[in-house]
């Protein structure tokens, strides 16, 4: 794996993808409509772009479950494929464990799943602890999607922890926008993304693949085999 700074520096046959990106009205915090969101990447070259609204305690019902969120979806694919841009479903969850915790706050990025599976097991968040809460995720993933699916933890560096040592995480997010996550020493997945809330966040980082057929399941295919580089334009760390 390679990791880009410059676009200018990207060999050719790379795609970009987006792994990290939210849209109102699921999460609130993000000021970009699904429209926005993807005009900003289909004109900037990108292939693909994982939209990753937040799930917690906090956004549950109100915003993920009630807000039509099936339609929100639907549409924001079909308005991509107009724009020759592939968007793909993911979520950010953080866990609400009963016993505190010094990972408390960590967050996950999750790949392969659909809108569904948050309607099936709507309070994927509530566990004991998020070492189990994490074994959970993983064995309801692998019901439903048998090994295609991804547990990301998201930045790391805003985790007064840091890096979470779990087995069922299979990677970090080193590059989260400008910032990179302080690693020593670090094996599992590493990816780049640039958390979109607002249209200046956008396209700062991405993963690249080559020949990439724009479905999930081959996204997640590629990542697993290391078939992949990144490219984060970042500015600190
Ligand atoms: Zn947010
Ligand atoms: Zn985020």
């Amino acid at each position: 794996m390679k990791i880009y700074h410059q676009r200018n520096k990207i060999p050719s046959g790379w795609q970009l993808i987006e792994t990290h990106s939210h849209i109102l009205p699921v999460s609130q915090c993000s000021e970009l409509e699904y429209k926005e969101l993807i005009d900003i990447y289909a004109d900037n070259g990108y292939s693909g772009i994982f939209i990753t609204d937040h799930y917690n305690v906090d956004f549950e019902k109100v915003n993920f479950l009630e807000s039509s969120f099936y339609e929100l979806y639907a549409d924001a694919f079909e308005y991509a494929n107009k724009k020759n841009i592939s968007a793909l479903f993911g979520f950010e969850l953080k866990f609400n464990p009963n016993v505190s915790e010094t990972h408390q706050d960590s967050e996950f990025l999750v790949y392969g799943a659909d809108p569904q599976f948050l309607d099936k097991y709507p309070y994927i968040y509530n566990c004991n602890t998020i070492s189990d809460g994490l074994l959970t995720l993983k064995k309801l993933l692998f019901k439903e999607y048998g090994n295609s699916f991804l547990i990301i933890q998201a930045h790391p560096n805003r985790c007064k922890n840091g890096i979470i040592r779990n087995c069922n995480v299979d990677g970090i997010e080193l590059y989260n926008g400008i910032e990179k996550a302080f690693v020593r020493l670090y094996m599992k997945l590493t990816f780049s993304g640039s958390d979109a809330h607002l249209p200046e966040h956008c396209c700062n980082n991405a993963v690249l693949l080559r020949d990439w057929n724009g479905t999930k399941e081959d996204f997640i295919h590629k990542i697993k085999k290391r078939q992949y580089s990144i490219y984060a334009r970042a500015l600190r760390s």
